[in-house]
């Protein structure tokens, strides 16, 4: 069945939604749970009802919009809370796309053998407590004392913000859908990086998305009166540092090619100009494809840590604060997608993501794929994060011809 996206209306709602949470930068902050999240929830919720759309939200502020069957279920979605100062197309392309494309099949009456369902997950991008919290609390994987006890990345508790918002805790922790009726779950994405737009491609069909480990360390030395303390008695915290984040990077970048590793953020006690730092606290994360050089990279670090720590007098300390699994799409539906990509006539390469997305937890439970379209200069999570409207239309018309090869009864 040939039908295509309305993409006049497809740019329209991006807009409308990219004015909810405008800030004084010209970019977009819409936290999950702050007050223009609360206003592009209800902006989203009245498009959905719009669309005769089937409309629930759940305890963790999950919004579905399904097109009811007895068959089994297709989702598409993707999130629409940003970083602060985010971009307008972040998760919003991906549940707007969604949207349009349930729209269409409404429109043409397609003949359904399956249910299909529009999802925007809760807090995908980390502000409240840790990656994902929508999808992880819908597939049962939440950390209970983070969401009861924790703090937001704004430093407030994250009690408070559910109770300004209206939402609990306890309604969180039982977010929890067994969904045996999950087929697959298909997510429209900006890339957040260069290389479709180097090869000139606009469509990038995702094989595998990078695991994660976000650990919060720490070298612990001596301070000491940085005027009467010879360099060779020093328990420097900060050299240990500079010394290991320079080689980890090095030992990452020429044994675990195509690995990352980042030292994001880091602070020196006490901190003062004419002290030496006794202890410096860092934050470190790694991201690979595979489960197997995920535990490689592990190995390798820590091992040059602890040498570190060894030759330098120093105590190395490390706890993990979050970690994702490394996912292999399934094959099947890598097929599919790209067997609807060349019936289009788009140019599409394979890929591995290097950013999560709720499509990779929501890997637990069904065939989860990813599909990219180019991020002009590589810009995300900023202002200036942009997408060329010919190159996301074919992303949604992509999806929309996805969602329609499980929807249609098989002959
Ligand atoms: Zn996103």
């Amino acid at each position: 069945m040939d039908i295509r996206v309305n993409m006049d209306r497809l740019k329209r709602d991006l807009e409308e939604l990219g004015c909810i949470g405008r800030d004084e930068l010209g970019g977009v902050s819409r936290p999950s749970f702050s007050a223009a999240d609360l206003e592009a929830r209800a902006w989203l919720q009245k498009k959905m009802t719009e669309a005769g759309l089937c409309y629930r939200q759940d305890g963790a502020g999950n919004q579905f919009g399904r097109l009811e069957c007895a068959g089994r279920t297709i989702m598409a979605g993707s999130h629409i809370d940003t970083v602060p100062s985010g971009g307008r197309y972040d998760g919003a392309v991906g549940v707007l796309a969604a949207l349009e494309a349930a729209r269409r099949i409404v429109e043409e009456k397609v003949p359904l053998a399956k249910a299909v369902e529009v999802a925007s997950f809760t807090d995908e991008e980390g502000n409240l407590v840790g990656d994902f919290l929508g999808s992880r609390a819908f597939m049962g994987l939440l950390d209970e004392a983070a969401v009861r006890t924790g703090r937001t990345s704004f430093g407030v508790p994250f009690s408070d913000v559910l109770k300004m918002a209206g939402f609990t805790a306890e309604g969180i922790l039982a977010a929890r859908k067994d969904r045996p009726d999950l087929e697959a779950y298909v997510e429209l994405h900006i890339e957040q990086g260069p290389l479709l737009e180097e090869e000139g491609v606009p469509i990038g069909i995702v094989e595998r998305i990078a695991g994660k480990q976000y650990r919060q360390c720490a070298f612990v030395g001596e301070s000491g009166h940085a005027g009467t303390t010879p360099l060779e008695l020093r328990h420097d915290a900060f050299l240990g540092l500079a010394d290991f984040a320079l080689r980890a990077t090095q030992l990452v970048a020429t044994r675990h090619y195509g690995s990352t590793l980042t030292v994001g953020k880091a602070a020196l006690h006490p901190g003062v100009f004419s002290v030496i730092p006794g202890r410096a606290d860092f934050t470190l994360e790694f991201r690979s494809a595979s489960a197997e050089s995920m535990a490689a990279i592990e190995r390798d670090v820590f091992g040059l840590a602890e040498d570190i720590a060894a030759t330098r007098g120093l105590a190395f300390l490390s706890r993990i604060v979050d970690r994702t699994t490394p996912v292999t799409v399934a094959p099947r539906l890598v097929k599919l997608i790209e067997g609807e990509c060349r019936s289009l006539g788009y140019a599409s390469m394979k890929m591995t993501s290097g950013a999560g997305h709720d499509a990779q937890i929501l890997a637990g439970a069904c065939d989860a794929g990813l599909i990219f379209i180019p991020s002009p200069d590589g810009i995300s999570h900023a202002p200036a994060e942009r997408v060329n409207w010919d190159d996301l239309e074919k992303g949604a018309n992509l999806l929309l011809r996805t969602l329609l090869a499980y929807l249609m009864p098989q002959p």
